[in-house]
């Protein structure tokens, strides 16, 4: 799996005449022209870029021997005769050129360029080319560990592949043969090497000393930080948040790795995923004076995101934004927040009550879930707060018969109310393999369209390619559900039912997830498979959204009968 440090270099072979030179060509570049960069020994690399010192002058070349006054290069480019011969009388020695694939001889420039001790988000440019490298992570990454000095090498390299493909966590699990690395990459898993079983442990120890946890401790669950600067390519220097859990298995202890780039992510409300429609209504809740605004969705939907770039939005000079929230998951400039703790009596409620002794402008409540924190928010929104919160509720409309749970009282809570945002995270198709097709009548049935509704061409899936791992999707973005509290709804939470609701949501054909998902799946954005992972069936079918969809879905359903 990995190339020990001790491998004995060829050109040290052919040296000791274990080997020809010729034996020598072949272990080092086989037939199709790929480089073992394991055997090349960086002695002869040293020695040939002596006499270059400006390296921009030389041509795409890797130095593999130097035996009896010539240098045998790899190249995956054909040299002109002049090139070679310049080549010849700078080094003054003679020059022979063996044709080498083009990846071996980026492979080979980027462990040249490799700095271990350093964690970089900056991509990887083709040297050939000058453009963006499409990496493929597994390989360049298990290159460059095999270049780790030591552990906390190892980590950085980690850290840094992470950053480079836009992950979030990096899992760190024991196995029987090794210590398996993935990347959670758009909400995603993927396996991206396994470091030998001789490291794995102490990979561990060293991120837990990284981590300022107690090493001797293996048996318990453990939970640290470490605050490292990364260096990106626009930015320079940037400060990163990495939140590190140890969790005890049957191999061992699995450490997560939380990358959490502390340049602040929030600020463009634009980017978020909301639509055409739902964007302005959303936009003219951020500039009311006073209510409430509910985000909703499980764990990992973005309406973190949603959330903070909202305050940030509305976080001006002149007004004064305090949270209170459990945990505190970005620190945001402007903005004062407030972390609960239960033990120290400050809860939800508590929190709440002490900002608002403090003349708030906006404030964030965390999460809604016992009756004071609804009553105290719910009051607070009708006396010239803005007040967000969120619920785990389904969708929308599920946020309303919830928040009557709880309790606050239906009139106020109906006056408080501006709106409620449902959402989750779909994945983009890969622009690099995207392709057209035509949707099938289940994909059709499933958004509730008729055939004649389709533009042909603007349904897109990706085939697959190294840049999404072959998974045709690539970065993710909201899908929302926005249900605007307008007169008529206002009245229904006030005195009528969920079925009022329902039937009236669907009379006015509202934002629904399905909807969005219409929006998203017939301009190419994402797809039906995709819709159908993170929004759950009763949100897609609910009442409200299928009243309107009767007719056309019918005579769909009769063609669909034998399948
Ligand atoms: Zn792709």
């Amino acid at each position: 799996m990995q190339n020990l440090p001790t491998t004995t270099s060829t050109w040290q072979r052919l040296k000791n005449k274990e080997i020809s030179c010729s034996e020598a060509l072949k272990l080092l570049v086989d037939e199709q022209g790929t480089v073992n960069q394991a055997l090349l020994d960086r002695d002869v690399s040293c020695r040939f870029l002596r006499h270059f010192p400006d390296k921009s002058s030389l041509p795409p070349a890797i130095p593999l021997l130097l035996w009896r006054g010539c240098y045998y290069l790899g190249s995956p480019v054909t040299l002109s005769p002049e090139a070679i011969a310049n080549l010849a009388e700078r080094t003054g020695s003679e020059i022979k050129i063996i044709p080498i694939t083009d990846k071996s001889y980026r492979a080979w420039f980027h462990t040249q360029n490799l700095n271990l001790d350093r964690i970089s988000s900056v991509p990887l440019v083709n040297p050939i080319t000058g453009e963006q490298e499409q990496e493929d992570i597994s390989e360049t990454t298990t290159l460059y560990l095999s270049k780790a000095a030591d552990q906390i090498d190892r980590i950085k390299t980690l850290l840094s592949g992470a950053l480079r493909n836009r992950a979030s966590d990096i899992h760190l699990e024991p196995m029987p043969d090794g210590l398996r690395v993935r990347y959670r990459i758009d909400g995603v898993l993927r396996e991206i090497t396994t470091l030998p079983g001789d490291l794995s442990r102490r990979v561990v120890v060293a991120l837990k000393v990284m981590s300022k946890m107690d090493i001797s401790e293996n048996r318990r669950p453990q939970d640290g930080r470490i605050g490292e600067k990364y260096a990106s390519g626009e930015h320079g220097e940037m400060g990163m948040d990495m939140r590190v859990s140890t969790l005890p298995c049957v191999n061992g202890e699995k450490a997560v790795i939380r990358l959490l780039p502390r340049q602040n992510p929030f600020s463009n409300i634009e980017n978020l995923g909301f639509s055409k429609e739902t964007l302005p209504v959303y936009k003219t809740w951020l500039q009311q004076p006073q209510g409430m605004i509910i985000l909703t969705g499980p764990t990992g939907s973005g309406k973190t995101s949603t959330l903070y770039t909202s305050l940030q939005t509305v976080a001006k000079e002149h007004v004064n934004v305090v949270t209170v929230e459990d945990p505190v998951e970005y620190v945001l400039p402007a903005i004062t927040q407030t972390q609960v703790h239960e033990a120290a009596g400050m809860t939800f409620a508590a929190g709440l009550r002490a900002i608002l002794r403090q003349d708030p402008d906006i404030i964030m409540v965390g999460e809604i879930r016992d009756n004071e924190t609804a009553e105290t928010a719910v009051r607070a929104a009708l006396t010239g707060h803005l007040v967000f919160t969120t619920l785990h509720t389904n969708d929308a409309v599920g946020a309303i018969p919830r928040l009557k749970d709880i309790g606050p009282d239906p009139g106020l809570l109906s006056d408080a109310l501006l709106g409620i945002v449902a959402q989750r995270l779909v994945r983009r198709v890969c622009l690099h393999c995207a392709e057209p097709y035509t949707p099938s009548e289940a994909d059709l049935k499933v958004l509730g369209l008729g055939g004649q509704q389709i533009q042909p061409g603007t349904w897109r899936r990706g085939r697959g390619c190294k840049a999404c791992f072959n998974s045709g999707y690539l970065g993710r973005e909201a899908l929302v559900e926005l249900l605007d509290i307008d007169d008529t709804v206002r009245e229904i939470i006030y005195e009528g039912t969920m079925t009022h609701l329902h039937r009236y949501l669907g009379e006015i054909n509202f934002a629904s997830f399905r909807v969005a998902a219409i929006e998203k799946v017939t301009t190419g954005l994402t797809t039906v498979e995709e819709v159908l992972r993170v929004v759950p069936r009763s949100a897609l079918y609910s009442k409200s959204s299928s009243q309107d969809l009767t007719a056309k879905l019918r005579p769909l359903r009769v063609s669909e009968t034998r399948n």
